[in-house]
């Protein structure tokens, strides 16, 4: 992809022009020679090199125009995809400008960030919304992000290369960080301003480049930084050079040949409520049935899952193995019982997605309230509007919707009356405490309590004493998950153990 186009065309037009020039002169020496003499042969020759450079020149002359023209062609295409005016480079002009800029600028370190303002690796196709927002963008970068006063408009070069936005400029760390946080904001407010109907979900990669590193690299670097951002649900990645080791790629590649060979199993832990005294739902959990290795819990790959861009098939497999089995018992005139699936939240920032779980309900024999959608809130403050309008279409869509693992990691008490959640999950790490810890009681309590003010449900997870569930109950929890009750089982075992527990029974309860 070098320059090859631009570059090549150019020299190979000053080479042929010096060698005309200089076979010009010589044949006219030779010519004045071979009249004068008595060796008119040496005239012949000039007749013989002269067409030939004048050919070399001419097909020089035909070759760089041609490849001018195909420039031209590019970056009018690029202009053309992103919707703008003069702004924006493509990428052989993009690369022209940093060598440019290279000479003039002797820091020992800058950056270069590569970034897309939705998911690019499993949306596949880009919406007309997508293609609009790329173009508010690339305006936005042309024009304002020189206002902002800390980039000179002479220090930065950009483009959009393999659908993403490429930017140079010749700063710092702090300020590279300063700069997408800008660039981070305005993609929001642009998808607010213009009233898109477009789930935003920017990756930001950046690579740094010395002196010595060849841009085509760098950029190649903060692209491939991007792409691990995507995968890793992260919204910044710095690259490394451990990111191109192939050592996960075996496992990756274990997990890929898994679902093919449908080594993956769903089992079903069961939900207890307590006032009702009945099991009311059961909550999906991927188990890997491992010819090698045994029968996997998901912390065993997971996270790779997500690392080699897998999450989105394992989810999927999950959610239509649960519509199978509520389908099949069904039609054997069971009663059905509500199953909880999970998902990452990033998942919903593709529209794509979100079809093919609406139409996947859809199709089914199943009423939506069977599916519930279990999500692990995680995104930033930035992400809220979207998150709300995904979460409403699919609660309109009669689906419920749980916070899970509230209490652990990222959420906050703000997040309870500001995302459009049904039900939420207290994470194990605080039921742990619920017991024993008299400061973790409090909070469960003021947890149960605001979910109450908010008609929220509460489903407590985790719990796997007699004490936990008295406490629990106490505190007014109305849904209780745990080994008490029982292990995530398998189909079979679930019905079984639906059929015969000690906790539905009349009087049972374990002691
Ligand atoms: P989670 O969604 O919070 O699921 C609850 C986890 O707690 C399950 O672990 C469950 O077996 C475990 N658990 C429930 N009660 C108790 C208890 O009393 N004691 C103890 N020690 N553990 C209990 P599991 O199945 O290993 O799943 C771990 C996590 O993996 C899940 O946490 C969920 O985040 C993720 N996961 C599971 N299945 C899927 C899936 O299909 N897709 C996605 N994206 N993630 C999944
Ligand atoms: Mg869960
Ligand atoms: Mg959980």
């Amino acid at each position: 992809m070098k320059n090859k186009l631009y570059a090549k065309p150019k020299q190979l037009l000053v080479i042929s022009s010096i060698v005309f020039v200089l076979v010009l002169a010589a044949s006219v020496v030779l010519f004045v020679l071979g009249f004068f003499t008595e060796l008119p042969f040496i005239a012949y020759i000039s007749f013989v090199l002269l067409p030939l450079a004048g050919a070399f020149l001419l097909f020089s002359i035909l070759n760089y125009a041609k490849n001018d023209n195909m420039l031209r062609t590019l970056q009018i295409e690029n202009q053309y995809q992103l919707g703008i005016g003069n702004y924006f480079f493509n990428y052989q002009m993009f690369s022209e400008r940093v060598k440019k800029l290279r000479r003039k600028h002797d820091l020992d370190k800058t950056y270069v960030i590569a970034f897309s303002v939705y998911n690019i690796l499993s949306s596949g196709t880009i919406s007309s919304y997508q293609r609009r927002l790329n173009g508010y963008i690339a305006s936005f970068i042309g024009a304002k992000v020189f206002q902002t006063k800390m980039v000179n408009p002479n220090d930065i070069a950009f483009c959009f290369h393999r659908n993403v936005f490429i930017v140079y400029s010749f700063m710092d760390l702090d300020k590279t960080r300063e700069l997408i946080e800008i660039l981070r904001k305005a993609i929001y407010e642009i998808v607010k301003e213009k009233e898109l109907k477009v789930f935003v979900q920017p990756h930001f990669g950046v690579a740094e480049i010395l002196p010595t590193t060849d841009i085509i690299v760098g950029v190649d670097n903060a692209i491939f930084a991007r792409n691990v951002d995507e995968r890793n649900f992260e919204e910044l990645t710095f690259y490394k050079d451990d990111f191109r080791v192939e050592t996960n790629k075996d496992e990756i590649e274990e997990i890929r040949d898994a679902l093919k060979n449908n080594e993956f199993v769903v089992y079903y832990q069961p939900k207890f409520d307590v006032s009702k005294k009945k099991f009311v739902g059961f909550e999906a959990l991927i188990r890997w049935n491992s010819p090698r290795y045994g029968l996997l819990l998901p912390g065993r790959f997971i996270e790779k899952a997500e690392i080699g861009g897998l999450i989105h098939e394992l989810d999927m497999f999950v959610l239509r193995q649960v519509i199978k089995d509520l389908e099949n018992l069904k039609a054997r005139n069971m009663n059905l019982l509500p199953v909880s699936v999970n998902f990452s939240l990033y998942e919903f920032y593709s529209s794509a997605f979100l079809t093919e779980l609406i139409e996947l309900i859809d199709r089914s024999a199943l009423k939506p309230e069977l599916i519930e959608i279990e999500i692990t809130e995680t995104t930033t403050q930035a992400n809220t509007f979207m998150a709300t309008s995904i979460l409403n279409r699919l609660r309109n869509h009669g689906l419920k919707i749980l916070m899970d693992d509230f209490g652990s990691g990222f959420s906050n008490l703000l997040q309870l009356n500001s995302l459009p959640f049904d039900a939420v999950k207290i994470d194990k790490c605080l039921i742990d405490g619920v017991a024993s810890d008299p400061k973790t009681k409090e909070i469960v309590k003021l947890v149960i309590g605001l979910c109450k003010a908010n008609q929220l449900g509460i489903v407590a997870e985790g719990v796997d004493s007699k004490e936990k569930v008295d406490v629990l109950t106490k505190m007014g929890c109305d849904v209780i998950q745990g080994f008490y009750y029982s292990e995530p089982l398998s189909l079979l075992e679930a019905l079984e153990f639906l059929d015969d527990n000690p906790f539905t029974k009349k009087g049972g309860s374990k002691k």
